[in-house]
């Protein structure tokens, strides 16, 4: 049915590349391409399928990005290469005619900060070129707005408060390792919090805000508010939301080891000189801290990730929980990496299906909650993504 590139070989890429690889009737051509084309050569030999293609790239440069693009014409690229990426990935689409989709929105280098104008504001060229742009589509942004989606259309007539809640109960016997990329992951946690309410965002400290939340068939855990981007995109597009938060869970040991990092400036973004060189601290340590796509083989226990939403159907106020476990054991064993690159890395699949079978193909950059949700969670069953759903529990939020 179609040709797929994936940009990135890390974890998120890897798990991409397997289930893309299980889904031969939608995706009849592969291409994996990153940095390091050794990488990519790694995860074709894993996967044990010689059909798929590897190339080099540097995916900051559109130029070579345009080249790999006019060669191999992919009908869709699966950009899983870090969200520093993501302008020169679409520039480089809108150059060559090709489809896009990502899980996380642009990030500039040098301030953390991420929100999604930048890429919004390339909708109308996408419009005007014929293409899809479909971003956020891993799990959290991705399953976490497709989720609302699902409520939205099958459960109320009005979502009135939302609180998306990311637990990892898993120990991967590490003192401190980071699930995904560390420097994203640590540039996103030491930001302030920040959550919507009655037309506003309030700003917090950053973790200045937790609660113990009870997840299924993990029981409480101590839950930080943070911000998190599809926030943004979902007050958007469901106007009717009074108040929406995201809560994640983390480890008493996990956040000594944060404030020290941050303590003595390794977390810093800012380049300083070392032996007549130039290096920004958070990008050095991730050079020393364990590899996030080594953790899977001793990682035991599950991830559990949901929505909590309050609102009206009928008239009357109606509560409904939604969620995903994925146990870390189950996901190293189908595709080498934890639960959290899985959990990731199947949603992306998912998404670039749906744009192949035809169902979410619209000219424009799309969040995910902006397509139907059905065909979509008809497919997490299917993938190894399962979800349950509690109607009318206590959400404890
Ligand atoms: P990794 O660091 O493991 O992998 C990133 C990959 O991108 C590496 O193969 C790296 O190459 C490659 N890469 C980096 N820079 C470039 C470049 N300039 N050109 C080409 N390739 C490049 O990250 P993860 O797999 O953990 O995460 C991938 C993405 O998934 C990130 O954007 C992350 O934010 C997102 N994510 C989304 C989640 C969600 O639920 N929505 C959850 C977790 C992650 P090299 O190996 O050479 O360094």
């Amino acid at each position: 049915m179609g040709k797929v590139l994936i940009i990135g070989a890390g974890g998120v890429g890897t798990v991409v590349a397997h289930k893309v690889a299980q889904n031969p009737d939608v995706f009849t051509e592969i291409m994996i391409a990153s940095r390091t084309k050794s990488k990519c050569d790694a995860v074709v030999k894993a996967i044990g399928n010689p059909n798929i293609r590897t190339a080099r790239v540097d995916a900051d440069n559109v130029d070579e990005l345009v080249a790999l693009f006019n060669s191999f014409k992919p009908e869709i690229v699966i950009n899983v290469a870090l969200p520093y990426q993501d302008l020169t990935i679409m520039e480089a689409c809108l150059k060559s005619g090709v489809n896009y989709l990502d899980t996380a929105n642009y990030e500039p280098k040098d301030v953390a900060h991420f929100e999604y104008s930048w890429q919004w504001a390339y909708k109308k060229r996408f419009e005007d070129a014929g293409l899809t742009a479909i971003l956020g589509c891993g799990f959290d942004p991705g399953v976490s707005g497709i989720y609302t989606a699902y409520a939205a259309k099958h459960h109320f007539d009005e979502i009135q408060y939302l609180d998306i809640v990311d637990c990892n109960a898993g120990n991967h016997h590490k003192a401190f390792a980071t699930n995904f990329n560390p420097e994203i992951n640590i540039r996103e946690i030491t930001q302030n919090g920040r959550y919507y309410e009655n037309g506003e965002w309030i700003t917090t400290r950053p973790l200045e805000i937790h609660k113990a939340l009870t997840y299924p068939n993990i029981g409480p855990r101590d839950s930080y508010l943070l911000y998190h981007e599809e926030l943004e995109s979902l007050v958007k597009n469901f106007p009717t939301i009074k108040r929406a938060r995201f809560w994640m869970t983390f480890g008493q040991e996990y956040l000594t080891h944060l404030r020290v990092i941050q303590n003595i400036g390794m977390a810093r973004i800012d380049e300083v000189e070392y032996n007549g060189m130039k290096i920004v601290p958070l990008q050095f340590l991730k050079a020393v801290l364990p590899n996030p796509q080594d953790l899977g083989e001793n990682y035991e226990g599950e991830t559990s990730i949901g929505c909590r939403i309050r609102g009206l159907k009928d008239g009357k106020e109606h509560t409904y929980y939604i969620y995903n476990n994925c146990s870390h054991q189950a996901a190293y064993k189908e595709t080498g990496m934890q639960g959290v690159s899985y959990t990731t890395g199947v949603p992306a699949m998912i998404g670039a299906m749906m744009f192949l079978k035809g169902l979410w193909k619209k000219p424009g950059v799309w969040n995910v909650e902006e397509f139907d949700p059905d065909p979509f969670m008809e497919q997490l069953n299917k993938q190894g993504l399962p979800w349950h759903e509690i109607m009318n529990g206590e959400l404890e939020v």
